[in-house]
């Protein structure tokens, strides 16, 4: 439960770029939302998704090496490119570099120099599978565990669904009844495919993924040296054992209340679930404090793994562990490993047909191991001050349309609204960047070591992780990098964090009108701010605590409402073959509901200081409120491949984008006054439902 992430489906797929560009060329030019590309063949009130975005659809076919494109495409190439130069240059550099410039630079040759990779990589691959070989007993699961964890992956990194790391993941958190205590976190885990139902379900199109999946792991095990005939024998061995630990697992609508992963355990309680795995030992040898309780997710997981810890033997867990480390590590090996990776996770789940240069797949390393490193040169270019200022004023505008909401709500008593905005005042704003950077010292980055670099660095941010546990909380401390083109609302810190890379066109622009910054970049905010405030957002207070605020009338009424929004999104998306669960995409769609409206209070009020209304209209002939609604959806201008709609509708808590759009704005009387939508036109809902 560390944060509720915003958008961006594109940044599931695999990284990509279009071929093309190297990085002296120029960067592509942002695009802002621009009026002459609605569709004037389609009705606005019948589909306001395609009425805005089709015309860019046809004129931008999703590249070959992408399994989603749209609007902020150009942006994501942007911020590749600022970082590409960037990165070229630290390494390019002779002398006088700064520490930062050693870290970013040494890293970037160590990924780019493919030589080095296919032998010295390839040579420390080859010892990890030999501490593997080695392995004894099984006591000693906790040894290898506790050192896969501190090498390879995000055993810290809690998913949605899970964390995907190697039997479970393990991080640091706030205590749910203590906010102001850091505690350790069990998570389920220990499975590779996107979600629990991708092995349980009986579904053809599940049947056949999960067959080849097994010739995927077949072809990693050949790869890491075994024979055709045993990898192929391994392979269905690593299916039956994930498999058994996705069983076990707390399903994905379960998992979203907090109060059933609010589960505290003493270490000796913990040993009583999974008697067969050494815990203490797991914990001193990733180094972590000693502690009175830890939470676990999920009690029936750790049920379910000693179940597999005793139903297999060790040569199972040494299949497992090797199958896991290969996985793993598969993108920082040679072509052979990257192109069998690319072609099962990125091709066959998600749909992209062409893998991504290499000088795109080492940006993105480079991001995701030494972010805040790389993060300082991207906002000295990117994000200049008079921005975070101008963001500043839309944050504040937004937070003082939530305020307006909740004193005019009319099923609200006075004592609950009394407590929703004591909330709504202790956020933290976080706009742009840490004012802290953090301090990699401690990793050692060389030249000519890619996969070692990669195991110093996770070394590095897992050790980070576990030495929050039992220090004092920093609310200051970021989970995403400067660059990253999405933002996030923690409810236990009670902060919106909004990276430099999504304050950039076609979100925000600092030459755009209100209307357009309100309609793009104020609803994005106004999504962030009403987590605070959703389905389950609601049930911590202003201090981050898991508490109820509420009176028992005050939470039917909202409960009422929360059902209208679920029972409206479970529906079918022919497009991608399944059907939506809207007790999943709950908490996502209150936020875009709850976001967009925040957000046209916000611009009424700044315009109000203007001397303008919503209904005032423009040099381009549209009114204020015209012109937000499309930036709105302009926002949206996103196309996904089938193969990823699928695998996002089945796992990920956010509805696709032409939900994302149309629903919304359905259940808004003041989209149809703006657009002239009669009542019985599809986008004007009889049912309209309305949390804030
Ligand atoms: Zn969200």
């Amino acid at each position: 439960m560390r944060h509720w992430l915003v958008i961006t489906l594109m940044f599931l797929s695999s990284f990509a770029v279009s071929q093309k560009k190297n990085s002296n060329e120029e960067l592509p030019k942002l695009q802002r939302l621009n009026a002459d590309q609605v569709n004037p063949q389609i009705d606005p009130c019948t589909d306001f998704y395609q009425y805005s975005c089709s015309k860019f659809f046809a004129a931008n076919p999703i590249p070959a090496d992408r399994a989603s494109w749209g609007v902020a495409g150009p942006l994501q190439e942007w911020n590749e490119a600022v970082m590409r130069q960037s990165l070229e240059a630290a390494a390019a550099k002779k002398q006088g570099r700064t520490a930062v410039e050693q870290k970013i630079g040494d890293y970037w040759t160590s990924c780019m120099n493919e030589s080095t990779v296919e032998t010295a990589s390839a040579k420390a691959f080859q010892l990890e599978l030999k501490r593997i070989d080695d392995l004894k007993q099984r006591s000693q699961l906790a040894d290898q565990l506790a050192h896969q964890h501190s090498t390879i992956g995000s055993a810290w990194a809690v998913d949605d669904n899970a964390t995907f790391a190697p039997m479970f993941g393990f991080t640091a958190l706030q205590d749910y009844d203590d906010a102001q205590k850091t505690v350790g976190q069990f998570d389920q885990g220990g499975f590779a495919l996107p979600g629990r139902d991708f092995y349980l379900s009986d579904e053809a199109k599940s049947v056949e993924i999960r067959k080849q999946y097994v010739t995927h792991v077949t072809n990693m095990l050949k790869l890491a040296g075994e024979s055709p005939s045993q990898a192929a024998a391994d392979a269905a061995v690593v299916l039956q054992m994930e498999t058994d630990l996705a069983k076990a697992a707390m399903d994905a609508v379960k998992r979203r209340d907090p109060k059933n992963i609010n589960n505290k355990l003493t270490l000796a309680q913990i040993q009583k679930l999974t008697p067969s795995f050494d815990w203490q030992r797991y914990l001193t040898l990733i180094h972590a404090s000693a502690q009175q309780t830890f939470l676990v997710t999920s009690p029936d997981f750790f049920r379910g793994l000693e179940q597999a810890i005793r139903q297999h033997p060790l040569a199972h867990w040494k299949v497992y562990f090797k199958w896991q480390l290969a996985h793993d590590s598969a993108p920082y090996l040679g072509k052979a490993f990257v192109a069998e990776n690319f072609n099962f996770f990125s091709h066959t789940l998600s749909g992209t047909p062409e893998e991504a240069p290499r000088w795109r797949r080492c940006v993105h390393s480079a991001d995701n191991a030494l972010g805040e490193a790389l993060g300082q040169v991207y906002v000295a270019r990117a994000f200049p001050p008079d921005s975070k200022e101008r963001v500043l004023r839309i944050v504040k505008a937004i937070e003082g349309a939530l305020d307006q909401d909740i004193s005019n709500l009319s099923w609200m008593t006075a004592e609950t609204k009394k407590q929703g905005s004591a909330k709504l005042h202790s956020i933290l704003d976080k706009i742009g960047y840490p004012d802290k950077w953090r301090n990699y010292s401690a990793v050692e980055i060389k030249p000519d070591t890619y996969l070692e670099n990669v195991h110093r660095a996770t070394a590095f941010e897992f050790n980070r992780w576990v030495q929050k546990i039992g220090k004092p909380i920093d609310r200051y401390d970021w989970t995403m990098t400067p660059p990253t083109i999405n933002a996030y609302y923690d409810p236990q810190f009670n902060t919106i964090n909004f990276p430099a890379g999504i304050l950039q066109p076609p979100f925000f622009s600092s030459d755009a009108d209100d209307a357009t910054n309100f309609g793009a970049e104020g609803a994005v905010i106004g999504h962030e701010i009403t987590h605070g405030f959703d389905d389950q957002g609601r049930k911590f207070d202003a201090k981050g605590n898991l508490h109820d605020w509420w009176t028992a009338e005050d939470a039917k009424n909202y409960d009422e409402r929360g059902k209208c929004i679920s029972d409206e999104y479970t529906q079918e998306i022919p497009e991608a073959g399944v059907k939506q669960n809207g007790l999943l995409t709950q908490g996502e769609d209150t936020a875009d509901n709850g976001g967009i409206y925040l957000a046209l209070i916000g611009l009424e009020n700044t315009l109000k200081q203007q001397g303008k209304t919503l209904e005032t209209k423009g040099d381009d002939g549209l009114t204020e409120i015209q012109r937000f609604f499309l930036s709105f959806a302009n926002n949206w201008c996103e196309e996904l491949r089938p193969e990823i709609m699928r695998t996002v509708v089945l796992t990920n808590p956010h509805s696709l984008p032409k939900y994302r759009v149309n629903n919304t704005i359905a259940n808004m009387p003041e989209f149809a006054r703006a657009f002239g939508c009669s009542k019985g036109k599809p986008l004007v809902h009889e049912n309209a439902c309305r949390v804030w």
